[in-house]
């Protein structure tokens, strides 16, 4: 079993502070095998950390599609934002990806709520990040139940000590191919709790003074 943590945003993403060096520092510390690289809408940076390190790295993206965020997994090249669900969905299967609707009921984050359907390839029940969080794995839960969709969880760090606070157990051997065939047929099970708030309160000022500081 391959212990993964399938949402992680990089200094790639203007939002988020974790060099690509805290990337492997705090995935090992947490104990995971391996970890999704899901930068806002671009896909250089996880490629680059793909190629730099002996470490697992799943290359991703977190697309801003026209209703709501959806990652891709196993993505070697851009899918642009602003697309249509469908027209996004399209994109990433033809990339030979895995489309996962992110974090699908939650509060201050773009989420697709209504726009999941049976063609995504998996739904992220569990996101460490997500506001209020029991009521968002409760209704997420309740979307994969209707749908019959895999279900897959991830931190969405954006701070380094937020890695690993969700993670996604696959039963499969260390290679991302591999990795990607297992969550389509559904080998694999979402672990996971919140990020504490002191935490998520030191990050906003950890921001805040990268921007003002
Ligand atoms: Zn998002
Ligand atoms: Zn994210």
């Amino acid at each position: 079993m391959l212990k993964i943590d399938l949402h992680v945003h990089t200094t790639y993403s203007s939002d988020a502070l974790i060099t690509p060096k805290d990337l492997i520092f705090y995935a090992k510390k947490r104990g995971l095998d391996g970890v999704a690289v899901t930068d806002h809408d671009r896909i250089d940076g996880a490629l680059k950390i793909a190629k730099e390190t002996d470490f697992l790295i799943v290359p991703g993206i977190e697309i801003s599609s026209l209703n709501g965020h959806i990652i891709g997994l196993n993505i070697n090249e851009l899918v642009p934002p602003k697309l249509s669900v469908d027209e996004t969905l399209g994109r990433i299967h033809e990339a030979g990806g895995l489309a996962v609707a992110c974090h699908p009921v939650t509060f201050f984050k773009e989420s697709l709520k209504g726009h999941i359907s049976a063609r995504f390839d998996a739904i992220e029940v569990i996101n460490s990040s997500a506001f209020p969080f029991n009521y968002s794995v409760k209704h997420s839960e309740e979307i994969a139940s209707r749908l019959g969709i895999v279900r897959v969880a991830g931190s969405d760090a954006h701070y380094g000590p937020e890695i690993g606070y969700a993670y996604t157990l696959v039963n499969a051997e260390s290679r991302v191919d591999e990795i990607v065939k297992s969550i389509r047929k559904g080998l694999c099970s979402p672990h996971g709790r919140a990020i504490p708030f002191t935490m998520r309160f030191k990050k906003e000022l950890l921001l805040l003074k990268r921007k003002f500081g």
